[in-house]
Parts: structure tokens; C-alpha cells; sequence
């Protein structure tokens, strides 16, 4: 369980994220633990969250890691990620992003359309390398969560739909300077149900019967992230289940001979070990409602405006209060900068330290300087 220290808290300048490095340390614990079938290997997807500090925790307990930048690719070798550990995703890979990733050699690019696979193609040609590559497959599975983080069905803009699937790799296997290493699904976010993995499975094992019949191998299989955290009780669940996710691959997929599984986690790997912490400005009574107006705003967090999640909240400068409910808002010019909405809280007053919980996955990463302000920083603690 978190704890904040808070008198140390108090004498820093508010909002910052606090990161529970402990925690994160036994979440890579138990992703070591619960992943330790040899041919499963584990990647992080660095776009929830490219603090340094955070980073070098993750490529210290030997994770991988997945990129969808060329930014994020120098990022991870800054880190310490070694350069065929990395793999490059994303729909619009820019040619010096490309560029980047060939020269230094990376594991594996995941192609998302026929065009991009016969650029990286062109483009290693030219620079005489030859490029790994693995097909991101459409699986067409919907995975019940918030349409905008969604991103199995057929109609979004990601990957290659299943009826388009045996052209591009035929096409990817008569490319001379490119390696079809294998196929590659993502199905979501925030998943926190079993079935959709399972089902991801099924189609996995389906897709490799019809390609063997035809002769076609693949070395690997990528099956994304996705694997969800529990919001609403960060304290009771603040390692996410990975020994079920890991076992629902281990016992409904059919790996090949030889065949290793990678796994792309973001969220599940580092959400619960963060908070942003945020100063009460103001307490204003209106005239059904109480307002705790705060630092922080939507500009640092801003999953609450974007996907209408929610963050737990807790004031962790009076836990022991009365309770009585609270609007929280934040500064920024918008209606939709609200982290809560009759928030039962401990007595609130001017001063106070709120701590929004479960926020170190896509959010201090999504920060941004609307309103001209000044991006947060970030605070580690290691007890
Ligand atoms: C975002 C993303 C991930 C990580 O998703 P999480 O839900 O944070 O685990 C993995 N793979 C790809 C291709 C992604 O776009």
C-alpha cells in the first residue's frame, strides 16, 4: 500500500507526481514471477509513462520495450534498453522514425499497413540493412471498454484486417530486404475480463492452423497489452492479476516449436504506482454544491476530460475528517476540467494535499502546457 509521507510532501511544490518506486519493484516482481514460461517475453509499452526515473526500474528488471515514436525509441535506449529489445508500433511511422529504427537495429517494427511495409522495404534497401518485421493483425474483437481505447474492431485505422491478412504477407514474403518475423494483435485497453484474451486466443490458434496448412511459419507472436487495473481500490488491488492473464495465454494458446509470445503491458506495469498530488486553492460553497478548487487541472491529468474515467481521490492532509461531498476542479479554462463530481472526501480546507491515485500510466506523459503552464514534475519515493 502507498503511503505518503506528507510533511515532506508539503514542502514541495504542488501538483507533482509521486511515484511509489516499491510498488513498482513488486509489480515487476510479479510479472517476473507469473511470466516465467521461458518462451514468453515481456515488453513495456513505454507511451504510459516515460519518466526516467520510472524507466530504468523497468529495464533494470529486463523487460523490453514497446515503441510508437521515434522519440520514445531514443527515449528506451537512453534508458538502457538494449536495441533488439525494442519494437517500433504505430500506423504513421514517419521516414525518419523509420530511419532511426533501422539504424539502430531494432527487434522488430510492427507494420500496420501494406504502403508502410513497402517503405521500410525501400528504406533498407537504401541503408542495406534488412528489417524484422511482425504484421499487426485487426482480430476484429471487441474488448468492452471506452470506444476510444478500443482499437480491435474492423473500422478504426489500425492494423490489417483478417481478409487483407494473406496478401500483405505474401507481399512481405517476396520483399527483399525485409524478415517476416510474425503477426502482432492489440485488442484494447483497460481490460479486466478474462474472455476477450481468451477469444484473442482462439483467433490466434484459428490463423495459425490456416497458415500452416499453407506453409507459412511464423517465430513469433505478439499479443499486445491491454490487461486493466482496478481504479476504484487501488490499496486492495495494487498489483493487477498478471498470474491469471499469463495463464489464460499459457493454457488456451497453442505456441508453435520454437515460437516465443511477447507481451506489450503499459498500464498494468506502472498505473498503480503513481498519484499526482495537488494543492486545494479554494473551498467555495455554492448553492447546492461545495467546490475544492485545485492546482492541478486537466493540462496534468487528463484522463478524466478525455476518456471520463475517474481517479480515486483521497485528502491525505486530513484522512481522519468529517465526511461531506466535494465537486473537484481544476484551474484551466474548461468545463470538463473536473476530476470528481460529489466526491464523499474528509473535510477539505485551503492547503490541504489531495492525492489523485492510480495515476502513473498516461498522465504525466499526456501533460500538457495549455494555458501556458508549466508541466509537472515528479517526486520518487522508495519505502
Ligand atoms: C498502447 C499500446 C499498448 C499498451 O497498452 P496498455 O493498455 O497500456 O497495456 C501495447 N501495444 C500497443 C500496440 C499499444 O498501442
Amino acid at each position: 500500500m502507498t503511503r505518503f509521507p506528507i510533511d515532506e510532501l508539503k514542502a514541495i511544490q504542488t501538483p507533482f507526481y509521486f511515484y511509489d518506486l516499491k510498488l513498482l519493484d513488486q509489480t515487476l516482481n510479479e510479472i517476473k514471477r507469473t511470466a516465467r514460461d521461458p518462451r514468453f517475453k515481456v515488453h513495456y509499452a513505454i507511451k504510459a509513462n516515460a519518466n526516467p526515473g520510472v524507466l530504468r526500474r523497468i529495464q533494470a528488471a529486463g523487460l523490453g520495450v514497446d515503441c510508437v515514436s521515434g522519440g520514445e525509441i531514443k527515449a528506451a535506449l537512453e534508458a538502457g534498453f538494449k536495441n533488439d529489445r525494442i519494437v517500433f508500433a504505430g500506423v504513421g511511422k514517419s521516414d525518419w522514425e523509420i530511419e532511426v529504427a533501422l539504424e539502430k537495429e531494432i527487434g522488430c517494427f510492427n507494420v500496420e499497413s501494406e504502403p508502410e511495409l513497402r517503405i521500410i522495404n525501400e528504406m533498407a534497401a537504401t541503408m542495406g540493412k534488412k528489417a524484422k518485421i511482425a504484421i499487426r493483425v485487426n482480430p476484429n474483437i471487441d474488448a468492452h471498454t471506452h470506444e476510444y481505447i478500443t482499437t480491435g474492431l474492423a473500422e478504426n485505422k489500425f492494423g490489417v484486417n483478417l481478409e487483407q491478412l494473406n496478401d500483405i504477407i505474401t507481399l512481405a514474403n517476396s520483399l527483399e530486404c525485409i524478415q517476416l518475423e510474425g503477426l502482432h494483435f492489440h485488442i484494447g485497453s483497460q481490460i479486466t475480463e478474462t474472455e476477450p484474451f481468451m477469444m484473442l486466443c482462439q483467433t490466434i490458434n484459428r490463423l495459425q492452423d490456416e497458415y500452416e496448412a499453407l506453409g507459412i511459419k511464423f517465430s513469433s507472436i505478439n499479443v499486445g497489452g491491454g490487461l486493466g487495473i482496478d481504479y476504484a481500490n487501488p490499496d486492495k488491488h495494487p498489483i493487477p492479476d498478471f498470474e491469471n492473464y499469463f495463464k489464460t495465454f499459457h493454457n488456451h494458446l497453442r505456441l508453435r516449436e520454437g515460437q516465443v509470445l511477447h507481451f506489450e503491458l503499459g498500464r498494468s506495469v506502472v498505473a498503480q504506482c503513481g498519484s499526482l498530488i495537488t494543492k486545494v486553492l479554494y473551498v467555495k460553497e455554492g448553492i447546492t454544491k461545495r467546490f475544492a478548487i485545485v492546482d492541478a487541472g486537466m493540462t496534468d491529468l487528463i484522463r478524466p476530460a478525455l476518456y471520463n474515467a475517474h481517479h480515486k481521490i483521497e485528502n491525505i492532509s486530513n484522512p481522519n475528517g468529517e465526511l461531506h461531498h466535494y465537486d473537484i476542479v481544476g484551474p484551466i479554462c474548461e468545463s470538463s476540467d473536473c476530476f470528481g463530481k460529489e466526491e464523499l472526501l474528509p473535510s477539505i480546507s485551503r492547503g490541504d494535499l489531495l492525492a489523485l491515485r492510480s495515476a502513473g500510466a498516461y498522465g504525466e506523459i499526456m501533460a500538457s502546457q495549455y494555458n501556458c503552464r508549466t508541466l509537472p514534475s515528479s517526486v520518487f519515493s522508495e519505502k
